[in-house]
């Protein structure tokens, strides 16, 4: 007998409910209103007084309408057909509709169930398995799609029979599972899980040892991000947040792409409607798309399907992840979240924090972050999730509550900085305040000798040194004037800018300087401390400004042409003439 109730009062959409037996925190129910049943989901509960969030509007909703608990919390659908789809934060298929938005009360199914997957079985009968195990494997695009147990089994079960090599749909039975009392359990390729709980079933979360490359200097050299780590962007409105996201969705090695777009505005999540599908992966020549999925929602969407959507993002890499996938998901901008949370907290008038936003709003963010990870699966094998969050702080002030939360969860820090943006100093990421803490894990550090150099990480820190005390000399020249420095501020002042100019600064929009691949962002590296290194003797500043000018010159071409092409070496022969 599922638990019933009446509407007895409304405000938007946070509405309370009087019901007439149990009922439990995220829950689900279904209001009716008229003939339309609007899905709702219960955040507070107080004796038989519930209150509950509408995931649509609420209009016409009146004291006494009828109310229907689901017995179940909101959860995803786990199947193969998953990348490629474009959803909305409650997993409503948005490739299937006309519009961007559903009538109310309308609700679409995320995975076409008529499909045909060619199915191949891992298990066989007699094998002892346990939740997330391996049953068998079918192509989803060119990926391994993994068919697993679903992971809400629990203890072990045997499998009884598995079908033969073949042709099914996500609802055909695929194998039949004995669990230690003797039933049988049919299990089909699709399953659900509720997005506001981690998926575990694996057997450790070991500290992340690789990074992983996004062909973004200013990350992969100055702040590596780790294969299963954490991340987050924040700058003001108008820095590069959205168009460095999606460079590294375009280039990051990984294997599945999830993007929750929650959207500053309704055209930006258009744009990623039309542009995204376009889009080609530079790693395989194949579409982008046919390896990601997309997690839609503007800011004029109900504030519960806001709150929801990067959860079910999430929920969707914990899902390829358990295949021994490389998942990275990336949220623009999880400020639109922390706003969505705001709104119910204060509309159910708790006690607010800081800004009015709810007073957990760090344990939130941090329960959030904590879900990323590389883990080591039952098999051995390993799979990853990596989160990148954009923050878009009001005025661009890194103090506001969604900036410091985020900060304390994530492990790198890549702060868009309004000046750098005016100056189109792109990427706009401050090279002295971003940091990643990757840097100083020696499992990463061991990686990171190994793959590129011995010495790299020394490397890094002292062009990041240079850089620091390029600044210096620049506020000093601008105090003391060109000519009330000595030469040397002029050649420190330089060489920072040749590290910024050369290196740090990589245009999003050019097809060969976009995407740098590791050897090189090491080879340019290298080339840059070379001339770092050289004590030169100007006579005076000008002398030193153009020298230096003419040498950026000659770098940045190098940085448009393909790497040891024709036209590269030509340059490359040109730098060394300039520097003899
Ligand atoms: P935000 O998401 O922070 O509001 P956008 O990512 O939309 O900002 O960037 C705003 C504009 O800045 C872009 O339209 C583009 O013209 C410019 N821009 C940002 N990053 C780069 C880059 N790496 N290379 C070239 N132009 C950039
Ligand atoms: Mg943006």
């Amino acid at each position: 007998m599922s638990t019933k109730g009446k509407v007895t009062g409304i405000v938007s959409n946070l509405v309370t409910v009087a019901v007439d037996g149990p009922v439990a925190e995220n829950e689900l129910c279904y209001i009716n209103l008229g003939g339309t049943q609007l899905l709702a989901e219960v955040i507070k509960v107080t004796g038989d007084k519930v209150s509950v969030q509408v995931f649509e509007s609420t209009r016409g909703l009146k004291n006494g309408d009828s109310v229907e608990f689901l017995g179940k919390m909101l959860e995803a659908t786990l199947g193969p057909g998953l990348l490629s789809g474009i959803y909305d934060g409650l997993q409503n298929n948005l490739t299937t509709m006309t519009g961007v938005f559903l009538k109310r009360g309308e609700y679409t199914d995320p995975l076409d169930r008529t499909a045909l997957w060619e199915f191949t079985p891992i298990a066989q009968p007699g094998d002892k398995v346990v939740a997330a195990d391996w049953l068998g494997e079918v192509k989803e695009g060119w990926l391994p799609h993994k068919i697993m147990v679903p992971f809400a089994f629990q203890g072990e079960f045997t499998v009884k029979e598995i079908v033969p090599a073949g042709s099914y749909t996500v609802d055909q039975t695929i194998a039949v599972l004995t669990d230690k009392d003797g039933e049988d359990v049919p299990v089909t390729m699709t399953q659900k899980w509720p997005v506001k709980v981690a998926i575990k079933g694996f057997k450790e979360k070991p500290r992340p040892r690789k990074i992983m490359e996004t062909g973004v200097r200013v990350i992969d050299t100055f702040n590596p991000i780790a294969e299963g780590g954490t991340g987050f962007i924040p700058g003001p409105f108008g820095c590069g947040k959205t168009v460095l996201q999606h460079a590294i969705a375009k280039q990051g090695d990984a294997d599945v792409i999830v993007m929750a777009a929650c959207g500053e505005r309704a055209n930006e999540v258009v744009e990623i409607f039309t542009e995204f599908p376009e889009l080609v992966d530079p790693h395989t020549g194949r579409k982008l798309m046919e390896r990601t999925t997309i997690i839609c929602n503007t800011s004029n969407m109900p504030v519960a399907a806001r709150e929801a959507s990067v959860y079910t993002a999430m929920t969707i890499c914990e899902y390829y992840r358990a295949m021994g996938l490389k998942c990275l998901l990336l949220a623009d901008s999880t400020s639109r979240w922390a706003q969505a949370l705001r709104e119910m907290s204060n509309r159910m008038e708790e006690l607010p924090g800081q800004d009015a936003f709810p007073v957990d709003l760090s344990a939130i963010i941090s329960n959030f972050y904590a879900r990323a990870g590389m883990v080591v699966l039952n098999n051995g094998q390993t799979g990853a999730v990596t989160f990148i969050g954009t923050v878009s702080p009001a005025g661009g002030n890194l103090k506001e509550p969604v900036t410091e939360s985020t900060k304390k969860a994530a492990r790198c820090f890549y702060a868009l900085e309004q000046n750098r943006a005016d100056q189109k100093r792109y990427p706009a990421v401050n090279p002295i305040d971003s940091y990643s803490k990757y840097l100083e894990y020696p499992e990463i550090q061991e990686f990171l000798q190994e793959k590129i150099d011995k010495q790299w990480v020394e490397k890094v820190l002292r062009a990041k040194n240079l850089v620091r005390r390029g600044r210096e000399m620049a506020d000093q020249i601008n105090i003391l004037g060109d000519d009330g420095v000595p030469m040397s501020y002029h050649e420190a002042f330089w060489k920072s800018e040749l590290i910024d100019f050369a290196f740090l600064q990589q245009d999003a929009f050019d097809a060969v300087d976009a995407l740098c691949p590791l050897e090189r962002q090491e080879y340019i590296l290298d080339l840059i401390l070379g001339i770092c290194d050289k004590q030169f003797e100007f006579d005076n500043f000008e002398q030193c400004r153009s020298f230096f000018k003419e040498l950026i010159n000659t770098l940045r071409q190098m940085n448009y042409s393909e790497f040891r092409s024709p036209q590269f070496n030509q340059y490359e022969q040109q730098l060394r003439n300039q520097l003899s």
